[in-house]
């Protein structure tokens, strides 16, 4: 649903070019470590795993086609497997925390409210659900959209990129992959142009990516909270929880 939010995943039906890259990540250790470092901002859906960890109750679905890379719903993202085949750890991990960021802004609850009455009705039976059991169902399994959250769909798509950033940080994954992300879906004009209709261009994308490393990697020298500074993406946590955000690797930053 949230698919024409999503740059990326255009990407699916590109082959690997890279020759270091004999087989696809593993996506899962990618997942749980985006899963730990977006409890805080993942409200009511948010879980203790066995290890006593908060996690955040959010599942990948890897698409054997061409699809590419979404928030599709409650706790669901969606990735395609030609994605997964282009894209190192580090720059999958930035793909991935960007829907991430999707889902826990709520972004997936402004597409639904974009929907027309017939598009909503196709959504809510392909769930198995009434309209009105689809809406509740919507409501109650994603993250409230904050009062603030911007109306324009670049603008979406830059808190998504903002907030993703941090989230890929935070999960110990280098702020500089982005740059290398950017860099490799260049190699496909096609993503540029089917892209640029619902989002920012490329190069808008890539340098606003770069400002907020550079703010990121500021906060985490001077030993500041590793949040955004928009109070609407903030997680809505007690101020010590943000106060203790930790990386969880180390090597996030130089640039
Ligand atoms: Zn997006």
């Amino acid at each position: 649903m949230l698919l024409t939010f999503c740059v990326l995943l255009l990407v699916g039906n590109a082959q690997a070019t890279d020759t270091q890259l004999l087989r696809p990540v593993d996506w899962r250790p990618v997942l749980i470590r985006l899963q730990r470092v977006a409890a805080p901002w993942c409200g009511e859906q948010t879980f203790r795993d066995s290890e006593g960890r908060m996690r955040c109750r959010v599942l990948l679905a890897v698409l054997p086609h061409s699809v590419p890379a979404g928030a599709m719903g409650p706790g669901l993202l969606t990735l395609g497997q030609g994605a997964l085949d282009l894209l190192p750890e580090d720059e999958l991990a930035h793909v991935l925390a960007h829907e991430f960021a999707h889902f826990v802004l709520g972004h997936p609850l402004i597409a639904l409210r974009r929907l027309r009455p017939d598009q909503l009705a196709r959504a809510a039976e392909r769930a198995g659900k009434n309209t009105s059991e689809f809406l509740d169902w919507m409501a109650m399994g994603i993250p409230p959209v904050h009062a603030e959250t911007p109306t324009d769909r670049h603008e979406i798509e830059r808190d998504a990129d903002t907030l993703g950033l941090y989230l890929a940080g935070l999960a110990g994954y280098p702020v500089a992959a982005q740059a290398s992300l950017w860099k490799r879906l260049a190699e496909y004009p096609a993503l540029n142009a089917a892209a640029t209709a619902t989002h920012p261009s490329m190069p808008d994308r890539s340098a606003h990516l770069h400002r907020v490393a550079l703010r990121f990697c500021e906060q985490l020298l001077e030993g500041h909270a590793l949040v955004p500074d928009a109070e609407r993406l903030r997680p809505s946590v007690a101020p010590e929880e943000v106060a203790s955000l930790r990386l969880l690797r180390s090597g996030v930053c130089p640039l």
